[in-house]
């Protein structure tokens, strides 16, 4: 018997060293990382900006619906927006033969109704800016690659045409994609646009959101830098950095994973989207509660990203993007009753507050999301199911739910199984 006891383990302790080995630096980040409380669910859209009068019905629209999804404590369910101010003036940058970038912004009259939607929404809280670009793409690039391109000169004589319709590496903004693959822009250039963002941001809105969604997740440290310089405080992430666009266009490889509340250049902190909303592509309700169910378990937040392409396409489609967001909230609220809601800046508060009541410190919780987390990590739960040892490590999780349950330890860790 104690033959088999010793066998276990050695079992035990070899594949945990291996793991160790193999993921120390990993499995460290992973237990730094703030566990929360409570279930957080922010909705994060991108895209808004100059548009269609039709446009501000909408936000007002999917403003109605957030602000009759309360949490128990009365706060109402949050989009986050990631403004783009401007928009190329087409007709004037053609009629230039692409000589000169003219813009139209935000700040123009015609756009006045998106903008009184977008204020009435924050004012309400139930709208929250996060800054995603003077424009989506990088002028001098677009206007570059103007000459030999008829179709994107075609989009630029459309004036209804939508950024989302531009080449993927165009969108991205913080990177030189005139030629593939893509360079980086020099960090003086890169600084003169921030600033020039951030003053038109504050014209149109009279406010400097401190959040940031890099265009397609392309960026690096002299962005951050220039950001950290212009009042960004978070960067939000898909869990990974770009750093640019390889030969076909494609976002080249990661150059570093981040996890929610690690520090970037400038002392910024990371909040990481980790699932999806976007209904035009077919997500519903259900995979929202999967994701919230997933999440709570890690101790993490669920942030849902979605676009402004959901709620403007055509009628039919933009109708169920609708029905689709509000079940998901009542749904998640029905599901989780301690659930919050509140803007990723605040998110970001109770990551820079070791204190807060959201950050959980008692080791038994904090175990447990740590091990759910170490699960859902692809490269160890390879690494976990090769050698075994997700057998224990679940059993661990059992076990701890299980006092849980009996009253041992606190009543939210019965939710983390
Ligand atoms: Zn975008």
């Amino acid at each position: 018997m104690s033959t088999v006891l010793t066998l276990l383990l050695l079992w035990i302790v070899v594949s945990a060293g291996l793991l160790t080995a193999m993921h120390g630096r990993l499995l460290r980040a992973l237990w730094r990382e703030p566990v929360l409380t409570r279930p957080v669910v922010i909705v994060e859209s991108d895209d808004w900006g100059p548009g269609p009068a039709a446009d501000a019905g909408i936000l007002r629209a999917i403003a109605a619906i957030l602000d009759a999804i309360r949490d128990r404590s009365g706060r109402p369910a949050v989009m986050t927006l990631g403004i783009v101010l401007g928009v190329p003036d087409g007709s004037a940058i053609l009629a230039a033969n692409g000589k000169i970038y003219v813009r139209r912004s935000l700040a123009e009259a015609e756009f006045a109704p998106i903008v009184a939607a977008i204020r009435d929404g924050c004012v309400k809280g139930v709208f929250a800016l996060q800054r995603h670009g003077l424009e989506h793409f990088w002028p001098a690039a677009l206007l570059a690659r103007l000459a030999g391109d008829a179709a994107l000169r075609e989009w630029l004589a459309d004036p209804s045409a939508r950024s989302e319709a531009l080449p993927a590496a165009l969108q991205s903004r913080w990177v030189d994609s005139a030629r593939l693959p893509s360079t980086p822009l020099a960090p003086p250039v890169i600084d003169a646009a921030v600033s020039e963002e951030a003053a038109l941001f504050e014209r149109i809105f009279g406010e400097l959101p401190q959040v940031v969604v890099p265009n397609t997740f392309v960026w690096n440290d002299a962005l951050e830098r220039a950001w950290a310089a212009h009042g960004v405080r978070c960067v939000v992430t898909p869990g990974c950095r770009y750093e640019g666009r390889d030969a076909a266009g494609a976002l080249g490889p990661p150059t570093r994973r981040t996890l929610n509340g690690e520090r970037g250049v400038g002392g910024l902190r990371y909040v990481v989207r980790n699932d999806y909303f976007e209904p035009i592509r077919g997500h519903r309700a259900e995979r929202v509660w999967q994701a919230i169910a997933a999440r709570t378990a890690q101790g993490r937040p669920t942030l849902l990203e979605t676009h402004r392409e959901s709620f403007i396409a055509p009628p039919e489609p933009a109708r169920t993007a609708l029905i689709e967001l509000e079940r998901a909230l009542r749904g998640a609220v029905a599901r989780h009753p301690d659930l919050c809601f509140m803007r990723t800046a605040e998110l970001v508060g109770h990551f820079d507050d070791a204190a807060s009541p959201l950050r959980a410190r008692a080791l038994p919780i904090r175990l447990c999301a740590w091990l759910c987390r170490l699960q859902a990590e692809p490269r160890c739960a390879r690494l976990l199911k090769a050698t075994g040892l997700a057998w224990p490590l679940r059993s661990a999780g059992w076990l701890l739910g299980t006092l849980t349950r009996n009253g041992a330890m606190s009543p939210r860790l019965a939710r983390l199984h």
